[in-house]
């Protein structure tokens, strides 16, 4: 077993190139190699047990290894495992549209599929610019986003992302959007009310000023996610979403982080009844299982492209793996689980049972603020909790608890100076209680006593 860690470990350290990683950093550890899951738990190449405390990167939502999921990628595949949706259909893409815009909110009734979040964002961009296009409406060529927002890495989803770590680096070649105020009551200093206003201030004033120019807005709705898991003040999407309505601009929803039930509804749109004229699903589309992504429009924003070919309103995007019939098996198998198993219902209980479980660490002297939305936690851990000053980036004190609870049996991953704790909804009520200890302990310990430098 050692002999094979061994050998991986140097191969990973030659071979592999990590996302979003430093990789002096990274080649000078040990590095964790996973070989199997079952349920919430990880276990690695030497057999040690990890509760996936991030759902593998925010999208594992029935557990691993699931039975039923299992079966349903097994069965297609004895049927095809691709075929392209250029000129051809097939069953499980036709199937999980008609079910995407069953459920998703009113009029989003045509689904256009893609492999990554990102992916679905630069869909969704495009479609917006050659809407107006389309219609002949020329100038309305730019995007509003939102400070911190994250959409992605390509780069038209970097151009709408507006995260200065991130995105900086590639400004030369990106295109400028305009970036309104996020409300962001805790770091601001202000109360909610006050943050709420900023934002609706900003994109009015926008909006009034430069409408004829702008194609749309695109937002994370309810929760920013990786800007720190930061939850909206309530009814700042429903009044967002008016007044893009009111100044004709049009809504694009970015809900992969948020989608299939994260938030405690099915969609974060849902939870304040806005219906997007785009909306982006990715992650949890496929239960956490497979790179299925889709961007869904309005029937106007898809009837602008319906046409005659030698008017040239085609929409001339695509990607090889567009419809993949295993992916979308799953995901439809994934949906049947939802129903089900009760999914939404449970994530409500399931989210106030770990509020209760968490509500002692507010005490803790350096935990700023818990910010939960559903089954998306946040915890911003500060320095000084009265002048609610941040612990310096070089002290690393996220990764440094996020690799003390790796100690313990969790996996997570920070942002920053905020640990993220987002289980699979499959988590039991036994599971969550083990995991929020674990998080509970590493982060007393290495901000209280100092351990795990
Ligand atoms: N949008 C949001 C809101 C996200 O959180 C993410 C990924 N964390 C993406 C887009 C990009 O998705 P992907 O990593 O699948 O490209």
């Amino acid at each position: 077993m050692n002999a094979d860690y061994d050998r991986l470990a140097a191969l990973n350290k030659d071979h592999l190139w990590h996302p979003f990683t430093q990789m002096k950093d990274y080649t000078n550890s040990d590095p964790l190699i996973i070989e199997r899951g079952e349920g919430v738990m990880l276990y690695d190449i030497q057999g040690r047990a990890y509760y996936d405390g991030f759902s593998s990167v925010w999208l594992n939502v029935h557990g691993h290894n699931v039975p039923e999921l299992n079966q349903a990628i097994t069965e297609q595949l004895g049927r095809v495992a691709h075929t392209t949706l250029l000129g051809m259909a097939n069953v499980p893409a036709i199937e999980l549209a008609e079910k995407l815009a069953a459920i998703t909110p009113r009029q989003l009734n045509k689904v256009f599929y893609s492999d990554s979040g990102a992916t679905g964002v630069e869909i969704a961009i495009k479609m917006a610019f050659q809407y107006w296009h389309n219609r002949g409406i020329r100038g309305k060529t730019t995007f509003i986003t939102m400070n911190q927002a994250y959409h992605g890495d390509t780069i038209g989803a970097v151009s709408v992302g507006a995260i200065p770590l991130y995105h900086d680096v590639f400004r030369q070649m990106l295109f400028p959007s305009h970036i309104i105020p996020y409300p962001y009551a805790y770091r601001h200093a202000c109360g909610e009310t006050e943050a709420l206003e900023a934002t609706l201030t900003a994109l009015s004033h926008l909006l009034q000023t430069r409408a004829d120019e702008i194609a749309a807005l695109i937002v994370e709705p309810i929760v920013q996610g990786a800007s720190g898991i930061i939850v909206m003040p309530p009814g700042c999407l429903r009044q967002m979403a008016e007044l893009c309505r009111k100044h004709g601009v049009l809504l694009i929803a970015d809900e992969v982080a948020t989608g299939f039930g994260r938030t405690g509804a099915m969609f974060a749109c849902d939870l304040e009844a806005v219906s997007p004229d785009l909306m982006v699903i990715g992650k949890g589309l496929t239960g956490g299982y497979l790179p299925v992504a889709a961007t869904l429009a309005i029937d106007e924003v898809y009837d602008a492209f319906y046409a005659d070919y030698h008017e040239q309103k085609t929409f001339f995007h695509g990607h090889s793996y567009t419809g993949n019939p295993l992916g979308c098996a799953v995901a439809l198998a994934s949906l049947k689980l939802f129903e089900e198993r009760s999914m939404i219902e449970g994530v409500r209980a399931k989210a106030s049972f770990v509020e209760r479980k968490l509500a002692a660490l507010k005490d803790r002297p350096h935990v700023g603020e818990i910010r939960q939305q559903g089954m998306m936690i946040g915890i911003e851990l500060v320095r000084d909790k009265e002048s609610r000053e941040p612990y310096d980036w070089a002290e690393r004190i996220g990764v440094r608890t996020s690799l003390q609870a790796r100690e313990l049996g969790m996996l997570t991953r920070p942002l920053g100076n905020v640990i993220v704790f987002i289980p699979p909804l499959s988590s039991t009520e036994a599971e969550l209680d083990a995991m929020t200890s674990i998080l509970t302990e590493s982060i007393i310990s290495v901000t209280e006593d100092g351990r795990a430098s």
